[in-house]
């Protein structure tokens, strides 16, 4: 058994759907194939959530909107407009009607996962029509009978044991013997002892793989996407970036923690845990061998990979009479940090002042300087970058930082970490 993974970019438009189909008939091995919503429908349906939520009158031009989208992609992949998917589809649509008729007062969370995991449930539902209506024969298969979660909505935990169980009884038994057996399945969703549908954050698909992979042994992994692979620094900030052809899963964590987006980060761990290769390769050219994640780590080093945040801000924290920063300080700041949800993406201390650079939540940080300035100095920079590099020599920091202000660097043996304005 492979799993394979298509995210939203993948099934976009009914190109794309049918490129999926190319791609599927390229492999004789038994599949899970796990899809995203199409293209954006995710943030589509967050609005419809949004106005159902505030009342604001919106809600079902929303929804028509998020409707029209999908009914226009059915209308180039099915001749017939009898074909039976549409009104699977139809009838789909009407769980959410259903849950916009009552009055708003669920909680938001609760509701937001019952509407907006039907975004899965649809895009899987017309991939898995198409491709048996072009012959490659498929089972449409319920994730939610399968991955158990607790009941945290919007990012709920897994229940393992349970996913393993569930995972080996209900999939491992739709295997055909005697031919291969594709399963078309969904991303990011899954449902609590209670039976309510949960997701497991946004661009939780790719996790979705890795629960299923690793519930089911799979033999490996493949993530298919707009790229050739992962890549050594995002294409919107360097032009000359490299394909990473092979990369431990440590590496791939380490990127992963310091904001590489290629792989969402809980992806990998499962996988690890019992040794499954993950491909990540290009729906474009899907014979191209794409990046390597595995346990082999002999060419981590090969390649220094950029990995860039912007928009952050650099707060520096000290004692009013310019004492030094102690233990208990530091403690206290800490607890306001974590009370107030404010990330740390990097931290610093000296003898009298302790710096942290902090995503620009301008909500969350007023709170948070008005609850620091009681007790401490506070300074701000808005508006810096982090640049982390993995693999670094001097000479990738000199061609980094040329023209800019480096406020603070932090060196390790593997990384460097710069925050510069
Ligand atoms: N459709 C979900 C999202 O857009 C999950 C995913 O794409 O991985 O966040
Ligand atoms: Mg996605």
């Amino acid at each position: 058994m492979k799993v394979f993974k298509f995210g939203g970019a993948s099934v976009k438009n009914a190109d794309a759907v049918k490129n999926v189909g190319k791609i599927i008939s390229l492999f004789n091995d038994d599949l899970t194939v796990v899809i995203s919503a199409m293209d954006k429908t995710t943030n589509a349906l967050e609005k419809v959530v949004e106005s159902y939520m505030n009342n604001d009158g919106k809600v079902v031009e929303h929804l028509q909107e998020v409707k029209d989208f999908h009914h226009n992609i059915m209308n180039q992949l099915f001749d017939n407009t009898n074909h039976p998917i549409y009104e699977d589809i139809h009838n789909t649509f009407v769980e959410i009607e259903w849950e916009i008729e009552e009055s708003p007062e669920r909680p938001y969370d609760y509701v937001y996962d019952q509407i907006v995991s039907i975004g899965e449930v649809i895009s899987t539902k017309i991939v898995s029509a198409y491709l048996n209506s072009i012959g490659i024969n498929n089972n449409w298969f319920d994730i939610r009978n399968v991955i158990r979660t607790d009941n945290t909505h919007r990012d709920a935990r897994i229940d393992w044991d349970i996913t393993e169980k569930l995972a080996q009884e209900q999939l491992l038994k739709k295997l055909n013997p005697n031919s291969k057996t594709i399963i078309i399945t969904q991303g990011f969703i899954g449902s609590s002892s209670e039976n309510f549908t949960t997701t497991l954050g946004r661009e939780g698909s790719d996790f979705s793989a890795g629960i299923l992979a690793y519930c089911l042994n799979a033999e490996n992994v493949t993530i298919w996407k707009d790229v050739p692979g992962m890549l050594n620094a995002d294409p919107k900030f360097f032009n000359d970036t490299k394909k990473l052809n092979n990369i431990s899963y440590r590496e791939a964590i380490e990127l992963a923690y310091y904001g590489a987006s290629v792989i969402h980060p809980k992806t990998i761990k499962p996988l690890q845990n019992k040794n499954i290769p993950l491909y990540v390769k290009s729906f474009v050219n899907p014979n191209e061998p794409g990046t390597l994640i595995n346990e082999n780590t002999a060419e981590d080093s090969l390649i220094p990979s950029y990995i860039f945040k912007k928009n952050l801000v650099l707060i520096s924290i000290s004692v009013r009479d310019y004492s030094f920063i102690m233990e208990d300080h530091l403690s206290h700041i800490f607890g306001l940090f974590s009370s107030f949800g404010v990330r740390i993406h990097l931290m610093q201390n000296s003898a009298i002042s302790f710096s942290v650079c902090v995503d620009n939540n301008p909500q969350k940080l007023t709170n948070l300087m008005t609850a620091l300035g009681e007790k401490y100095k506070v300074k701000y920079n808005e508006n810096v970058e982090l640049l982390t590099i993995r693999h670094y020599d001097e000479e990738t920091i000199a061609k980094t930082t040329i023209g800019k202000e480096i406020l603070l660097i932090q060196k390790s043996r593997n990384s460097v970490r710069m925050v510069m304005k």
